[in-house]
C-alpha cells in the first residue's frame, strides 16, 4: 500500500489525436511509491520504482501534467499493479518499530514457485540482536506484570487481526514457501491465529499444585515467567510454527526475541506490522531476520536469553544444544523425522489410502509429521500400491494459486536439489521408482518435484535411514506385527508414526510399543493443541502444547509456610 508518490513526467514528443477528437500527448511517468510503515530515515532504502506511460491532453502544462498525475486519486494506480513487481524490503522489528539491519545488508527472497528474488531480507547480526535482547528485558517488567486478562486481550487482538488479513497472509505464505494458496488458508494462517488465541484464553484457566502436609505445612507451586525467550523457527509452516512457540512464550508473561527462517520470512514480518497495527506493547515481542548461524546463534549465545525454543533440523539442534548446554539455558527442541505409515491388512483400506496420500505428499511431503516409510502387510501389499502409486500419478503438481493443485513448488533450489539426489540415492541403493521421481515440469520456472513413491529398499539404507523431507516415500512389506515395530523403530528418529487396523486391540499394542512422541491410528494430523506435542531420540527434547508449552515456559517455585 502506498503511503506517498512522488511523480517525475518525462516529455515524449509523440503527440497523436486521441478517438475523442482531442489532440493527445504520451508521457512517461516514473513514481517512487514509498511503501506503509517505513519511517522517513528508510524512506530512501524503501521505495519502489514505476515507470509506465499515459496519454494526456496536449494543452496540459508539463506542471500541470505532473500535478495530475501526483494527485490523490492517482495514488491508487500502483494498487493496480501485481504485488509481485514490488520488491519489497523486509525490515527488523524492534521495540515496536520497523529497522533496517545495522549491517545496512540485505539477503534475496526467492518466489520458490517462479525462483526469481521478490523481496530483501535484513542481513542482520548480533548487534541486532542485541538491540533486540535489551528492548525484550527492558519491557519484560511492565509486560509480566500485567493481568491474565490484560496479556490475554492483547493477544486475541493479534489473533483477530490474522484472520482479518487471512487473504493477505495466505497469498504471502504461499508465495514465499511454494505451498498451494488453498493449503495455507486452510491450515496456516487459520492456525496462527488460534495459537494466538489458543494461549491467550488457556491462561485465564490456568492452575497449579499444591501439597498438603497433614495439615501442618502446605506447599503450593508458583509458576512463574523466566524473561526474554528466544523462538526461532523453521520454513516448511512459517507463521504456524512461529506463533506456536511465541503465544505460549507471550501467554506466559515473556517478552520473546524470534527469527523465523531466513528462507521465509514473510509472514513473520507482516506479523510484525499487525503487532503496531493492534497497538502490541512495544518491546514485547521483537523479531529479528537473518542466517541462523548469525542471528539464531547470537540468540542462542545472549546471556540474557535464558531458555530457547527451537524447532528445525536435528543437526541445528545439535548445534544449539551444545551452545547452550554451559548456560544451563531451557531448551525445547522439536526436531527432524522419518515416520512410518503402518498398515496392516486388516485396516480400512479406501481410508488408509486417501489418507496415505495426504500423509505423504501434503506441503510436498514438508511436514515434519508426513509419513515417509510406508509399511504395508502383505495380505494387501499388491493391492495397496497398485492403487496408492495410480492416485500418486493423478496429483496435480504446478502453480500454487491455482486451487486444483495438490503440490506447490519445492523451498529453494539448495531443497529441490537435496530432495531429488535422494532419488538418485534410492536408485543406486537398488530402489526402483514406481511413480514421479524427478523434476515437474512446469513454465513457471521454479522448482517443482513430481510425487515419488519408491519399492525395494532395504531397511537399513540411507533413504530408509534419513530425513529426505519432500515429495518422496518409500514403500516395503512386512508379515507381523513384530517385524514392523522393529522396522517401524529402527531409525535414529521418534516423531511421530501412523497406524492402520480394525483390530482395537492391536491398535493399541502397537500404539504403545511404537518409539515416537504422537502415534496416529486411523487417522493422520488430527491436531489438538491441548495435547503433549513432540518426539523421542534424535526427533527433540521436551514438549509443545497445552499446559506442556505453559509449564516449559514458566519456572516452577516451591513455597512452603507452616499451618500451626
Ligand atoms: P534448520 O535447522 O536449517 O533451520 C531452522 C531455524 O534454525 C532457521 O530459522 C535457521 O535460520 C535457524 N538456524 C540455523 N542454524 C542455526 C544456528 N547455528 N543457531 C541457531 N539457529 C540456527 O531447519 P529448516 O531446514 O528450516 O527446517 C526443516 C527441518 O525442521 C526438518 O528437519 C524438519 O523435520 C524440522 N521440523 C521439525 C518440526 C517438529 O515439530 N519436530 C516441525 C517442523 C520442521
Amino acid at each position: 500500500m502506498p503511503k506517498n508518490t512522488n511523480t517525475d513526467t518525462h516529455d515524449s514528443p509523440f503527440i497523436k489525436q486521441s478517438f475523442s477528437g482531442r489532440p493527445v500527448r504520451r508521457v512517461r511517468f516514473c513514481a517512487r511509491v514509498i511503501l506503509r510503515n517505513f519511517s522517513d530515515k528508510e524512506r530512501d532504502a524503501s521505495y519502489v520504482r514505476l515507470r509506465w506511460t499515459h496519454e494526456v491532453d496536449s494543452s496540459l502544462s508539463f506542471r500541470g501534467t505532473r500535478n495530475l498525475f501526483s494527485s490523490k486519486s492517482y495514488l491508487r494506480l500502483p494498487l493496480l499493479l501485481p504485488q509481485t513487481t514490488a520488491m519489497q524490503q523486509i525490515l527488523n522489528y524492534i521495540n515496536g518499530s520497523f529497522q533496517p539491519p545495522n549491517s545496512g545488508k540485505y539477503l534475496d527472497n526467492y518466489n520458490p514457485a517462479t525462483g526469481e528474488v521478490y523481496s530483501l531480507i535484513p542481513d542482520s547480526d548480533a548487534t541486532d540482536v542485541e538491540l533486540a535482547v535489551k528492548a525484550a528485558k527492558a519491557a519484560f517488567a511492565s509486560w509480566s506484570a500485567l493481568s491474565r486478562e490484560e496479556r490475554s486481550q492483547h493477544m486475541l487482538n493479534v489473533s483477530r487481526r490474522i484472520t482479518e488479513r487471512l487473504d493477505e497472509l495466505a497469498e504471502a505464505e504461499s508465495t514465499d514457501n511454494g505451498k498451494p494458496v488453498w493449503m495455507a488458508k486452510r491450515v496456516d494462517i487459520p492456525r496462527a491465529s488460534d495459537n494466538f488465541k489458543f494461549f491467550a484464553t488457556a491462561i485465564l484457566h490456568d492452575s497449579s499444585e499444591l501439597h498438603d502436609m497433614d495439615g501442618k505445612f502446605l506447599n503450593y507451586t508458583l509458576r512463574q515467567p523466566i524473561g526474554v525467550a528466544g523462538c526461532i523457527s523453521p520454513w516448511n509452516l512459517p507463521l504456524y510454527l512461529f506463533t506456536w512457540k511465541i503465544a505460549p512464550a507471550l501467554a506466559s508473561g515473556n517478552t520473546v526475541v524470534a527469527k523465523p527462517s531466513e528462507i521465509t520470512p514473510m509472514t513473520a514480518f507482516l506479523l510484525s506490522q499487525i503487532c503496531e497495527e493492534v497497538g502490541f506493547p512495544k518491546g514485547v515481542l521483537n523479531i529479528v531476520h537473518g542466517l541462523g548461524g548469525k542471528v539464531g546463534s547470537a540468540i542462542t549465545e545472549h546471556p540474557d536469553v535464558p531458555i530457547i525454543s527451537f524447532t528445525g533440523g536435528t543437526e541445528t539442534g545439535k548445534t544449539i544444544a551444545r551452545m547452550a548446554a554451559p548456560m544451563f539455558k531451557k531448551l525445547s527442541l522439536e526436531l527432524g523425522g522419518k515416520n512410518p505409515n503402518i498398515i496392516f491388512d486388516d485396516c480400512d483400506l479406501d481410508n488408509a489410502l486417501s489418507t496415505s496420500l495426504n500423509s505423504s505428499f501434503a506441503n510436498q511431503g514438508q511436514i515434519c509429521l508426513c509419513g515417509s516409510r510406508i509399511y504395508v502387510q502383505k495380505g494387501i501389499y499388491n493391492e495397496f500400491k497398485t492403487r496408492f502409486v495410480e492416485m500418486v500419478k493423478q496429483m496435480k503438481v504446478g502453480n500454487p494459486k491455482s486451487p486444483d493443485v495438490k503440490l506447490g513448488a519445492i523451498v529453494s533450489k539448495a531443497h529441490f536439489d537435496k530432495v531429488l539426489s535422494y532419488v538418485e540415492l534410492a536408485k543406486q541403493e537398488g530402489g526402483t521408482v514406481l511413480c514421479g521421481g524427478k523434476e515437474a515440469k512446469t513454465d513457471l520456472g521454479g522448482w517443482f518435484i513430481e510425487p515419488t513413491v519408491i519399492e525395494g529398499l532395504d531397511e537399513q539404507c540411507r533413504t530408509n535411514q534419513e530425513e529426505i523431507f519432500g515429495p518422496v516415500v518409500t514403500i516395503q512389506p512386512f508379515e507381523t506385527e513384530e517385524e514392523v515395530l522393529a522396522y517401524a523403530n529402527g531409525t535414529k528418529y521418534g516423531l511421530a508414526s501412523t497406524v492402520w487396523t480394525s483390530d482395537l486391540a492391536r491398535a493399541h499394542r502397537v500404539a504403545a510399543q511404537l518409539h515416537t512422541g504422537i502415534v496416529w491410528i486411523n487417522c493422520w494430523l488430527i491436531r489438538d493443541l491441548r495435547t503433549p506435542f513432540g518426539g523421542v531420540k534424535q526427533s527433540g527434547v521436551g514438549r509443545e502444547g497445552g499446559w506442556e508449552a505453559l509449564r516449559f515456559f514458566t519456572e516452577p517455585k516451591n513455597v512452603c509456610i507452616p499451618l500451626q
